[in-house]
């Protein structure tokens, strides 16, 4: 059901990947934002990356 939240990436735990799905802490939020800063996360509650 998770899918690769990145643009161009359909991966998903269905296909091997491991997903790290966007915690809901958030300080770690903060953290993965600037992991990941040129994403945008309108959506980040069920936002998650292979
Ligand atoms: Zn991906």
């Amino acid at each position: 059901m998770t899918g690769c939240s990145a643009p161009d990436c359909n991966n998903s735990a269905k296909n091997g990947y491991i997903m790290k799905i966007f915690p809901r802490n958030p300080e770690k939020r903060v953290k993965w934002a600037a992991n990941v800063g040129r994403l945008k996360f309108d959506a980040m509650t069920i936002s998650s990356f292979c």
